[in-house]
Order: C-alpha cells, then structure tokens, then sequence
C-alpha cells in the first residue's frame, strides 16, 4: 500500500529509464513502447536534443512567472503562430486547462456580443478532460457520473453529422461556438471526414460562431501535418494543444485567430506556471526535432505500415473490425470488450492501451524506424489471434 489516491487502475510495472522507443523496468526488462505517455513522448525516451535543452534550460532559469516577459515563451508563441497561422497563443500546463481556456474565451466572446447565455455545441464520444468544465463538454458518461451538477451551456450532437448542427443553427439564438477533435482519440480513434470539416467551418463562419478545434492529441505532428484541420485545408479559430507540444515536459496551449484574437485582456485569464522557460524549451525542441527530422512523414509512413501490417497479419481473423486512423493514430476495433490485452502485451514486453472498450489503441512515439513498426506488427498480431480464438 501506499498513500497515492486510488485514482488510476495502474498495470503491475515501474520504468526505471527509457531509450528511443523502448521503455526498462526495475528488473531491467525492456519493453517496445506503442503508448508514448499516450500521445505525449513525441520524440521518444532520452532523446539527446531534448536533454540538452532540458538541461541546460534548468541550469539557467526554472520558472520566473508571468509577471515578467519570458523571452522563451514569446519565441514559443511565434513559432506555433507561423505554423499554424493562428494569431495568438495563451501557455497552461494540461489539455484540460487549455480548453478550459478555450470555453472561457468562448464564452467572454459570446458575452462580448450581447450574448447572455452563451452555449457551445461539442460532439458525442469526445473527451475534453476532466475538469468540471471539460467534462461536462466530454461526450462519456463514466468521465461525469458523480460530479454532478455539470456545468451547464453544451449541446451535443454525433460525431460527423453536419445536419444536426445545422438543426441547432435554426433555432438557438445563444450558440457562440463548437468544439471538437479533428481526430476522436480516447473516443476510439475516429478521424472526422474532411468535408464535414469544412462544412463546420463554414457554418461557423456563416452563424459568427468560433470553430474551435481540441488538437490536444491530435497535434504536433501526429497525423502528418502539424496540425490535423491542416488536411482539411481550413483554419480554426481557436486551436488547444497539450500533449505532444513538450515531449513530456507538461505545457499546454489555446491558441486563437481572427474573431477569437484579443478576447482575453490582462485580468481575464492566467496560470502560475503556464508557459515557463523549462516547458517552453521542451516544447522549442520539440517543434525544431519535429521538423529537422521530417517526423510529419515518418508519422504518415510508419502509421500506415503499422496499419496495413495489421490488415495483412489479421485479415482472416474473425472477430477484427476495424483497423483504422490517421498517422501514429491508429486504431484497432474488436468485436470484445479487449482490455485485458494490456496485461497480456505488457507480458510479453509491449505496451499498448485499449479505449472504448474494444479498440486497441496505439500512439506510439513519432521516432519509430521501420524495423520498430514491422516489430510491433509482429508481436501483437499474434496477441491478438489467440485472443479473438479465446485462448
Ligand atoms: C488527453 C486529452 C485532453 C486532456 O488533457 P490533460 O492533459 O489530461 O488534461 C483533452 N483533449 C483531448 C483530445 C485529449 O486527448
């Protein structure tokens, strides 16, 4: 026993260190690594580019506060703005606190209109975080049941489905925005369609709403663009961003652009430790590893050998029903409810997570060579046969 919060149905291992893509534990057992700190370790275990600048950055300033200029962040803010084209950046620390961030600038926005009670439309099977403003917006009932009341002022609607946020358009008077995720990934891996992205788009500009996009998995890379509206050929208005941004030094990020810029003034928001130099060299890394590696392609290569070695590997194995997903996003959907599949890869040396029940998911570090995909492929199709074979 310990005194931690039993918040957290933990597998029966601690990592001592890691290395590229493989994680070691405390008996020194190595492990291929297809979680990544779900969707976070970008670059990989130890990468040298990342320690340096981790520790030479500790070395020189921690933390210093937001009351003073913080020239790592400024340099942060200009190099997501360009490659983004957004306008603005506020730094936090989570994906929940950037779209906390994001609602509240909805909202001042709404207000800013004349709005009273402004509402924001988000999607079924999302996940925004668990905070009580972004679980209420999460589409799960387990991630809300108990924490009732919800905060109010979201309407759901399905994933994917433009005609039934035209329907609200027609008779809500008090909707200022819609939030959701290019790329469902705790919903079960589910990337929305490319029209329906620009159909929203243009439905948010056509009613004056913001279009809001969580990127908080999907981002920095993952899916082959830097961000996922980018295959859409759209821009939002307001971006969150979290996970993947530093590598696993935590930093989070809104970012906002045309209508959403200049929403927030002094006062309105703010975070102790959002955006210090430490976070912000991780995240300057990140980008600078991202690009000099040309990590986008090898997320779009590796995923889709990943996938079309699963389809191959399993193709006549009954009980597959979906091998799908965007980049290092994929997902693998069983006709079971699979969970146990955890434990049973994390025995054999892989470590692989399960959402929704019955979709393997797999988000694996974007550094993967093709040796490590083929690996992978090797070493859990068969995991998964003898599952579906209820062996
Ligand atoms: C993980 C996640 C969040 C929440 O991020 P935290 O850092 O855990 O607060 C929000 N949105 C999406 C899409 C996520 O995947």
């Amino acid at each position: 026993m310990t005194h931690l919060m039993n918040t957290y149905g933990r597998q029966p291992v601690a990592f001592t260190h890691g290395k590229g893509v493989r994680l070691y534990d405390e008996a020194g057992r190595e492990y291929l690594d297809a979680v990544a700190g779900v969707a976070v370790n970008t670059l990989g275990h130890g990468h040298p580019d990342l320690v340096q600048a981790v520790s030479r950055q500790a070395s020189e300033l921690i933390h210093c506060s937001n009351l003073y200029r913080v020239l790592a962040q400024e340099k942060l803010s200009d190099r997501l703005a360009e490659l983004s084209g957004m306008d603005e950046v506020f730094f936090c620390n989570s994906g929940c606190e950037a779209n906390e961030a994001a609602i509240k600038l909805a909202r001042l926005y709404g207000h800013q209109r004349g709005v009273e009670l402004p509402g924001i439309i988000v999607m079924e099977h999302a996940f925004h975080g668990r905070t009580l403003a972004t679980l209420s917006a999460t589409g799960n009932r387990k991630v809300q049941a108990g924490f009732e009341p919800l905060t109010p002022g979201f309407h759901r609607v399905p994933f994917s489905d433009i005609a039934a946020v035209r329907a609200i358009a027609e008779h809500s008077r008090n909707i200022v925005a819609v939030l959701f995720e290019p790329v469902q990934g705790e919903g079960g891996i589910h990337a929305a369609d490319l029209a329906y992205m620009r159909e929203l788009r243009a439905l948010c500009t056509e009613q004056q709403w913001l279009f809001m996009v969580d990127e908080v998995q999907c981002g920095i890379g993952r899916t082959g663009s830097w961000f996922a509206f980018q295959h859409a050929g759209i821009e939002p208005d307001v971006m969150t961003l979290a996970k993947g941004l530093g590598s696993g030094v935590p930093i989070g990020a809104c970012l906002a652009r045309g209508p959403a810029a200049g929403v927030f003034k002094p006062g309105t928001h703010g975070s102790t430790f959002g955006g210090n130099p430490l976070a912000c060299a991780a995240a300057l890394t990140t980008l600078d590893v991202v690009a000099r590696d040309d990590l986008r392609g090898n997320a779009v290569r590796q995923g889709d050998a990943i996938r079309a070695g699963f389809r191959e590997a399993l193709k006549d194995v009954a009980g597959v029903k979906d091998i799908r997903g965007a980049g290092m996003m994929i997902g693998i959907e069983l006709d079971r409810p699979c969970g146990v599949l955890v434990a049973r890869a994390l025995e054999a040396g892989l470590l692989i997570n399960v959402t929704q029940d019955s979709t393997i998911r797999l988000v694996p570090p974007l550094v993967y060579s093709d040796a490590d995909s083929r690996e992978l492929v090797d070493r859990l199709a068969p995991l998964i046969r003898n599952f579906l074979a209820g062996a």
